[in-house]
């Protein structure tokens, strides 16, 4: 921790004064009566859903008094305290399972896992049962998941606000090798965990028109509301008694029933607000969706961020009686640009419902505001048509263009005569150009989230870099000081305690229990990685987690696979830029290599592929056709044997994760240079134990610096000569013209050898990469087997392999949530961030 986020930490609350320990006979009490409640009759044998629901409305209990306390604890802080409450906005949480992260953090593991055992059955086969909770589509909510955790461990006043979607992450199952999507009906049996607040309700409004009063006075008079009713998620810490909040919005309609229309017999136009209320619950967009259908996103959006600001002001408002040191006691961050409607919602409330004037406002808005980006993909950055705008947010809109205004005089001042500058900047594109679709006028959602900020941040030290030099090249001339990089972190506690207790108990016994804390402290692995006991009793822990898989793997795919093979995974969504498909690549010419050459020294390899692809990703589900196809016609060679296998684990979610990741010798992280903002899939990899190989690129690059290149299977363009390429003119066909290797594995697909003779089948995938190849696979190939080979080599050597993995472990130390929270806390949510 550096010495500014101390300070600032040392006034956190501790949660020390709330020393009530959880007493186990609190829980077994709390557990008894709530299972009497499941059965309802006493004597009958409990089912492990049972045991869930009781056991889950037993800690909840418990969470319920510590958040109590927490709350009271953090009311008390008032003006003084430096660091400010925080309000982590996002569409997203992927939070997976609850029940095994509740129990270890409330110290409750062993007494519960008695009271199970009583009843008949494991812990395990009952943690088990238990749904996730992925509401979010990958990095961005997990990375928002993680964060909670941090915040409770850290004491940081704050509240994570979101949405409570009835459907998650759709489900994926495949058919005939194919990804077909099915609804997550994540709270088919009830949600054990949520507290719902029946006091806490707001309204929110759409659509309508802005009425002008006598006086000049602007305000919205909406057609319609709806009721945000909230409900709370309680996320607790593992060495304190503090918790941390997940704010989940439900909305519900203000008349449930038009009366008249039932008694008329019209249930149709009866239910009709209803059935619009649901809609806002209904789903989380995957992160595809086209045109069709947006409208209902961007209202999900506004009624996240209304109804989250309405709480916030009536927080605000009961401890401090006045909303001039708002902005002060209070951080707004977005979580990309999702919830960037939030400054134009702030300066709405301030100026039209509570009389404030303009400059106050915003200086309170520009003060609360910040902003993290997640993507530097041009065409990821969300804008919205400003007739969208009027027909639903007619108010909001109004104070953009007001924002919009002021912001470029300002910039015609500074820049005078440079119309192109202005063009640039706008938070209206004008439309009509290249790389606007319908040429219609739209808002640009990052533009607002920048103006409206007092700090801006990327997730990895590239990639911050690379905001400023690219897309937001133009705000960074304008406001220097406002941008900032914060490598993004996990949370040892989830993605190694509780995921890998074998090397836990492992670390316990060679460094201490103090890194579950400070993360930092795994660099005592530093001077003990040369040890060959060490070494071995790591790669022992290793090979029970690959059992755990294998067995895995059998079940649900019936393929078995050599526990003693080299298992290399690559696990994260499906997409084009994450380059799944050079993989396939290489484990296509490595099954041809193992055709021609049956006798070779080959190093067994278990290739593990899992992730969902977006609904109407095209590409994207072919390459998941592919892996299963190249995954069958090498399984059943009997010429390969164990020396290679490839299967693809379906339905990738938090759990999923859980279970593969501290099996994995081999990390994949192959992005194109330049392309993956940070990923935190590469981080829980290394802290398990697994080696890396990837591209420079993201958070790899930080990894590599702090544990050394040398400890990591490096490889492929780095960022500037894969600007350089493209700009001299790509030409993929001439790699696969110079490499005889790469040529016979594109022939094999175009022939058909995985499709049954279908030659069409892959035709369409095969062009691409033949003629655009847009994220560089045909450039990369060679290095990328080059590498593998690398791998090979190391892996040969179990004592060089063990030694090599200890000394990743013992550099992980920066790549903890809690050093990510501090960092924000230090340079984005302290009143010193301020000035
Ligand atoms: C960590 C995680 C991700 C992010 O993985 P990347 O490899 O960084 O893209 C996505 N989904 C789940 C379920 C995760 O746990």
């Amino acid at each position: 921790m550096n010495a500014a986020a101390s300070r600032a930490l040392s006034t956190f609350p501790t949660g020390d004064a709330m020393t009530t320990p959880t007493a186990s006979s609190d829980l077994s009490v709390a557990f008894q009566l709530a299972l009497q409640r499941e059965l309802h009759v006493g004597g009958e044998a409990a089912s492990p859903q049972a045991l869930l629901r009781a056991a889950a409305h037993a800690c909840r209990e418990l969470l319920a008094q510590r958040w109590a306390d927490t709350q009271a604890e953090d009311a008390r802080r008032g003006l003084k305290a430096s660091v400010r409450r925080v309000h982590y906005l996002s569409m997203e949480f992927l939070m997976g399972r609850a029940l095994g992260n509740a129990l270890a953090a409330l110290g409750l593991e062993e007494t519960v896992r008695a009271a199970f055992t009583a009843e008949g059955h494991t812990l395990p086969d009952v943690l088990e049962r238990e749904p996730d909770a992925a509401l979010g589509n990958g990095g961005l909510g997990r990375l928002a998941a993680c964060f909670l955790d941090s915040f409770a461990e850290l004491g940081l006043p704050s509240f994570g606000y979101g949405l409570r979607y009835q459907y998650g992450m759709f489900a994926q199952g495949i058919q005939n090798g194919r990804q077909v999507e099915a609804p997550d009906d994540w709270m088919a049996q009830g949600n054990p965990w949520e507290v719902m607040r029946p006091e806490l309700r707001y309204l929110v409004g759409f659509g309508g028109h802005v009425e002008v009063d006598a006086g000049g006075a602007r305000r919205w008079v909406p057609a319609d509301h709806l009721v945000a009713q909230a409900y709370d998620f309680i996320v607790p810490a593992h060495h304190t008694q503090r918790v941390s909040t997940l704010r989940q919005w439900h909305a519900q309609a203000e008349a449930p029933i038009d009366f008249a229309a039932f008694c008329r017999g019209d249930h149709q136009a009866a239910a009709a607000h209803r059935v619009a209320a649901d809609a806002i619950n209904w789903v989380l967009y995957p992160d595809d969706s086209t045109d069709a259908g947006r409208q209902l996103r961007l209202k999900q959006e506004a009624f996240l961020v209304s109804a989250s600001l309405q709480d916030l002001i009536a927080r605000h408002l009961q401890e401090f009686g006045t909303l001039e040191q708002l902005g002060r006691a209070n951080a707004i961050h977005l979580n990309d640009t999702h919830p960037a409607l939030a400054p134009a919602e702030l300066m709405r409330l301030l100026l039209d419902e509570h009389g404030m004037a303009w400059d106050q406002a915003w200086s309170i808005t520009r003060q609360a505001v910040s902003y993290t980006n997640h993507t530097l993909m041009p065409e990821a950055l969300e804008t919205w048509p400003v007739r969208l705008f009027e027909a639903l947010l007619p108010r909001h809109l109004e104070i953009i263009y007001e924002i919009n205004h002021r912001f470029l005089e300002q910039v015609k001042q500074q820049y005078p005569g440079d119309g192109e500058l202005v063009r640039r900047v706008s938070l209206i594109d004008e439309g009509g150009h290249q790389g606007n679709w319908g040429g219609e006028r739209r808002v640009r959602m990052a533009s607002l989230a920048i103006v409206a900020s007092h700090r801006v941040n990327g997730v990895a030290a590239l990639h911050s870099d690379l905001m400023v030099k690219t897309i937001f090249a133009d705000y960074a001339r304008l406001f220097p000081e406002r941008f900032h990089n914060v490598t993004n972190g996990v949370t040892p506690r989830r993605w190694l305690q509780q995921a890998n207790p074998g090397l836990s108990a492992l670390l316990d016994r060679n460094i201490g229990i103090g890194w579950r804390q400070r993360l930092d402290e795994m660099g005592r692995l530093t001077p003990l990685a040369a040890d060959p006991a060490l070494g071995q009793a790591l790669m022992a822990v290793k090979r029970e987690n690959k059992q755990r898989l294998a067995d895995r793997i059998r079940r649900d795919l019936g393929v078995t696979v050599a526990v003693d093979s080299l298992f290399d995974v690559q696990i994260k969504r499906i997409h084009e830029y994450k380059r799944q498909l050079l993989n396939v690549l290489h484990v296509i010419a490595r099954y041809q290599a193992i055709i021609a050459n049956p006798t070779a020294d080959w190093v067994p390899r278990t290739v593990v592929i899992s992730g969902k692809a977006a609904s109407a990703y095209v590409m994207a589900k072919s390459i998941i056709q592919l892996a299963h196809d190249v995954g069958r016609v090498i399984n059943s060679d009997p010429r390969v044997g164990d020396r290679l296998k490839l299967v693809f684990l379906p339905n990738y979610g938090v759990s999923l994760a859980e279970l593969i990741i501290p099996a994995a010798d081999l990390s994949e992280q192959i992005s194109t240079a330049g392309t993956e903002a940070s990923g935190t899939g590469n981080m829980k990899f290394a802290l398990n134990g697994a080696l890396t190989i990837g591209t420079w690129d993201g958070a790899n690059i930080e990894m590599a610096e702090s544990f050394g290149e040398e400890h990591m299977f490096t490889f492929g363009l780095r960022t500037e000569a894969v600007e350089a390429l493209k700009a001299v003119g790509y030409e993929p066909r001439h790699y696969v013209e110079q490499n005889a290797q790469l040529r016979a594995v594109i022939d094999a697909i175009s022939r058909g050898d995985f499709s049954q003779g279908d030659s069409g089948r892959y035709r369409a995938l095969v062009d691409k990469l033949l003629n655009q190849d847009i994220y560089l696979l045909m450039a990369d190939f060679a290095d990328y087997v080059k590498a593998q080979e690398r791998v090979d080599d190391l892996f040969r050597d179990p004592v060089a392999w063990a030694r090599c993995v200890l000394l990743n472990m013992a550099g992980m130390g920066l790549f903890s949530s809690d050093r990510t929270i501090e960092e924000y806390v230090d340079r984005v949510w302290s009143a010193k961030s301020l000035g």
